[in-house]
């Protein structure tokens, strides 16, 4: 019995010594270079829902609320989070707007809604991507012709 267990070490001991090397050679770098780790992620709660997101994401777009000082009125301190009491599903939207550059228009939501979201975000619905602005653009009009 014993003797088995010992003839079977010495294999377990090559394994381990020719393994480790690999696992230390084979550990990828981490893909953060020096900018991205002296930035800082903020947590931002959409009524319940936490999206987080980097510092240096938000502050692309200064004159937008969430790129502007103007968010410090929305930070609490107790949880450490800016606090927004407004629609979370509408803030995805904003908020991929900051990392890619684009804003999209959901089609499923009402014209107005999101007119109002970006308002409140300070964000025109100028910037709204060639994808989405045809759609936005006949939305916009069907809604006014009915309004009025
Ligand atoms: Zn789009």
């Amino acid at each position: 019995m014993a003797a088995g267990v010992a003839t079977w070490l010495p294999f377990a001991r090559a394994a381990a010594v020719g393994w480790l090397p690999l696992a230390k050679k084979s550990m990828p770098k981490p893909p953060v270079d020096k900018k991205s780790r002296n930035d800082e992620i903020l947590f931002v709660n959409v009524s319940g829902l936490r999206f987080q997101t980097w510092k240096n994401t938000l502050d692309r777009y200064p004159d937008t609320l969430l790129g502007s000082s103007e968010k410090e009125f929305f930070f609490n301190e107790e949880t450490q989070e800016y606090f927004f009491d407004r629609d979370p599903e509408m803030f995805r939207h904003i908020l991929n707007f900051y990392r890619t550059g684009k804003l999209h228009y959901p089609r499923h939501e009402c014209i107005q809604a999101f007119d109002e979201e970006l308002a409140f975000y300070g964000i025109v619905p100028e910037i709204i991507g060639d994808c989405c602005m045809e759609e936005y653009r006949d939305r916009k009009k069907e809604n006014l012709e009915r309004l009025a």
